[in-house]
């Protein structure tokens, strides 16, 4: 590591005691916490230069370059203030990581402030050059989140395209096929959707919503309200702050609907946009976008990061735990891109999304509780072939991690529900509808909102409640037709389906 320390004034007048840190002093401060067998750090060179101080530290991976450059400036700037009564003004560092690897990255390595990034294969290590880079940079860490970084582009490389791994846990008796078409399909042949205005929308008339809320209401009522849940209202625009917590911010941004402020609210401000749009009665985009800020958030992608941001610093009393809530207030918007399918798999959908915070065992009482529910519905309610799935993401199979088993106490994971679509082809070889998960998500959430539990961990989980999904599940297995065959604790929840405009 080479770092320059500007300070705000020059330095002759304590040469002296700068180089009796440097040459002497520093290896205690150094060594301290130090293994014996570990090197730590050390002070190959240094230069005073008027104001400025140049050192060269070399280490290994006991007290590393950066941290020993931490360590040593406070005793520096004691010194300078002392003798000459001044302050460093600033700290650049130019830094060469290496790193050791176990896998020979495939392709060459891109990483955010370093200027480059080199596998030596003698070495089996990764050098990173860092170059010009300030002191903030090394007291927040990213230093250390670099080098996480270049271990997880490794990884990704190697699992490029392998799917998370799927384990099926249940599934329920098949089911006599009774319907082969594909429900979107149908629907728009009634006239009960009809596509949206934009990507991935759909109108729902009032036959289409009757239904819609009918399934709606079955989950609340069947679900959620036997098990104690509450409803709230969440705001619909996420800020970017409360996405850096959740960890929606490192894979979810090919997916966001990002939303930008304009820049004035001043209508004169506005004055050649509207005229554009008076002469040519299209929406000038161009001039639009010159208008925006940037984008500050984005619309509502999972309704769970409102929840724990409403929660976040509070110390919860142990009377009030679980914490069980539940928000369907508005719709979730995702890029889907080239993955857009019917009504079931858009750009806009509405979901239903429960929030289970508490101990562990209140958290893990929970998911079997919703899981009770859940399948009471499924199977007495909508009499549905479905199954749900273990869902292993890529990284942690990476890690080695033994996933423990669903019914196992203390469980952590996520699972995938899923329905037979007939109209796809066999069962064996058609992909089947993800209609809702359930994830128990250990302290992740809790932690990084610092909600505490009175006494001890606080745990998290949610699940989501696709009813596009869960109503197109049911409508590709049981059709639209026959509602008098309609599993009868359905049809009693069932509005009565409106009519609905003949057009000429
Ligand atoms: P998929 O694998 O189908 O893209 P996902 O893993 O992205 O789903 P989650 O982020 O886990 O989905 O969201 C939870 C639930 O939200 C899903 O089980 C589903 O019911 C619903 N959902 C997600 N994306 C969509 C979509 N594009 N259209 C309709 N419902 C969706
Ligand atoms: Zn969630
Ligand atoms: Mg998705």
């Amino acid at each position: 590591l080479r770092a320059m320390l500007t300070f705000t004034g020059d330095l002759e007048r304590a040469q002296e005691q700068l180089g009796a840190i440097l040459s002497g002093s520093a290896e205690t401060i150094l060594r301290k916490g130090l293994r014996p067998e570990a090197s730590g750090a050390r002070i190959v060179s240094f230069e005073i230069i008027e104001d400025v101080l140049k050192l060269h530290i070399v280490s290994d991976r006991y007290l590393r370059s950066h941290s020993a450059l931490l360590r040593l400036r406070g005793p520096l700037v004691d010194v300078v203030g002392r003798e000459c009564s001044f302050g460093l003004r600033s700290m650049r560092i130019d830094e060469t990581i290496i790193v050791p690897v176990d896998k020979k990255p495939l392709r060459k390595l891109k990483v955010p402030f370093a200027k480059e990034v080199v596998y030596l294969p003698d070495e089996k290590s990764v050098r990173i050059e860092l170059e010009n880079v300030d002191s903030s940079f090394l007291e927040d860490g990213s230093i250390d989140r670099i080098e996480n970084l270049v271990y997880d582009k490794i990884e990704q490389q190697y699992y490029k395209g392998k799917a998370e791994r799927r384990t099926v846990i249940w599934e329920s008796p098949r089911k006599p096929v009774m319907f082969k078409q594909d429900p979107t399909i149908v629907l728009e042949k009634l006239g009960w959707i009809k596509q949206g205005p934009g990507l991935g929308q759909w109108f729902f008339g009032p036959q289409m919503t009757a239904l819609f809320r009918s399934f709606e209401t079955l989950a609340v009522q069947e679900v959620l309200k036997p098990l104690g849940f509450k409803e709230v209202i969440c705001p619909k625009v996420t800020p970017f702050h409360v996405w850096e917590k959740t960890g929606h911010m490192a894979g979810s941004e090919p997916e966001i609907y990002y939303v930008s402020l304009p820049k004035s609210r001043d209508i004169e401000d506005w004055e050649k946009v509207i005229d554009l749009y008076k002469v040519t009665k299209k929406a000038p985009v161009k001039e639009i976008r010159r208008m925006l800020k940037d984008p500050m958030g984005g619309n509502c992608y999972a309704q769970c990061p409102p929840m724990y941001w409403a929660l976040e610093k509070k110390v919860i009393a142990s009377e009030s735990l679980p914490i069980l809530m539940f928000d369907r207030s508005g719709v979730s918007n995702r890029n889907e891109a080239g993955g857009r399918i019917g009504f079931e798999r858009v750009n806009e959908f509405h979901r239903i999304e429960p929030v289970f915070i508490g101990t562990p065992e209140q958290v893990t009482q929970t998911k079997d509780r919703l899981l009770e529910r859940y399948s009471l519905v499924f199977n007495d309610f909508l009499d549905l072939e479905w199954r749900y799935v273990d869902v292993m993401p890529f990284y942690l199979q990476q890690a080695g991690i033994v996933k423990t088993e669903l019914s196992d106490r203390l469980w952590t994971g996520t699972v995938d529900f899923e329905a037979y679509m007939p109209y796809r082809g066999e069962r064996s070889a058609s992909e089947w509808l993800e209609f809702q998960n359930l994830s128990v998500l250990g302290d992740k959430y809790t932690k990084a909102f610092s909600i505490k539990a009175q006494k001890g961990e606080l745990w998290s989980g949610c699940s989501g409640i696709g009813l596009e999904r869960w109503i197109a599940s049911f409508l590709a297995q049981h059709g639209t037709e026959q509602q008098s065959t309609w599993p009868k604790k359905l049809l009693d929840y069932l509005c009565e389906i409106p009519t609905w405009i003949r057009f000429l």
